[in-house]
């Protein structure tokens, strides 16, 4: 009891002398709140979109790729929490929110039986090796081994590479945007994915135009099956 009492003591002394802040409004954090403060995580805005149903997600890439399923965790909207929690994880170094977002949506697709045994192999959106010595990470990385966790299956990182730095090969390149869009990725080993059912992980779907390259780079391998995952998706699309 007195050492409990400590410990809260000493984790206040704590939290002022580093006083953690919410990564949704940059309120101080009290005890017992972690990432977010509580009124952020009751209103984050939560998708409910599900693995087993047809979503808005899925919508998105009609008549693009062939996939089997996609949803995401969370709605991105300008200014809002989950803008500022994947800012935060993306460009303030707090490769943490990858982990909590991960858990977080890990549980809901363990407890609603989403993907269950589905899944062969979970592999995230490749950063180009100049943009990862620069970050340190891939940001999507420990979200993508959070699911893979609470999948039970395989994370592979090593397997959908970028190839070319985006923005030096649109400036040099003369040929069309799909055409220089799709050789930016490659796989480094086809036979590795050969009938694998993979789940493919981003941040944030906007158009979904990565994805759709990547997904089109993975079906190199044959008869590989492409699930498509991400933290968040830009709502404002279909409507
Ligand atoms: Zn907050």
């Amino acid at each position: 009891m007195l050492y409990k009492k400590l410990t809260n003591i000493l984790i206040d002394i704590n939290s002022v002398l580093v006083p953690k802040v919410c990564f949704g409004c940059n309120a101080h954090l009290i005890r017992g709140e972690e990432y977010l403060c509580t009124t952020c995580r009751n209103n984050l805005p939560l998708t409910e979109y599900s693995f087993n149903e047809e979503n808005p997600v899925d919508r998105i890439f009609y008549g693009r790729i062939n996939i089997e399923k996609a949803s995401s965790f969370l709605f991105f909207t300008e200014k809002g929490i989950v803008q500022q929690l994947i800012h935060n994880l993306k460009y303030r170094n707090q490769e943490q929110i990858g982990n909590f977002l991960g858990d977080w949506y890990g549980f809901l697709l363990r407890d609603s039986n989403e993907l269950k045994g589905a899944i062969d192999i979970v592999i995230p959106v490749p950063l180009h090796p100049k943009r990862m010595k620069k970050r340190g990470y891939n940001q999507v990385s420990s979200f993508a081994k959070r699911l893979a966790y609470h999948l039970d299956t395989k994370y592979r990182d090593d397997l959908l590479v970028k190839t070319l730095n985006t923005k030096t090969q649109t400036k040099k390149s003369r040929m069309g945007r799909w055409q220089n869009k799709k050789s930016l990725f490659a796989l480094t080993d086809i036979e590795s994915l050969k009938s694998k059912n993979v789940l493919l992980v981003d941040d944030v779907i906007t158009t979904g135009g990565t994805m759709e390259i990547c997904a089109k780079t993975l079906s190199q391998a044959e008869g590989v099956n492409i699930y498509i995952a991400s933290m968040a998706v830009v709502p404002k699309l279909w409507n």
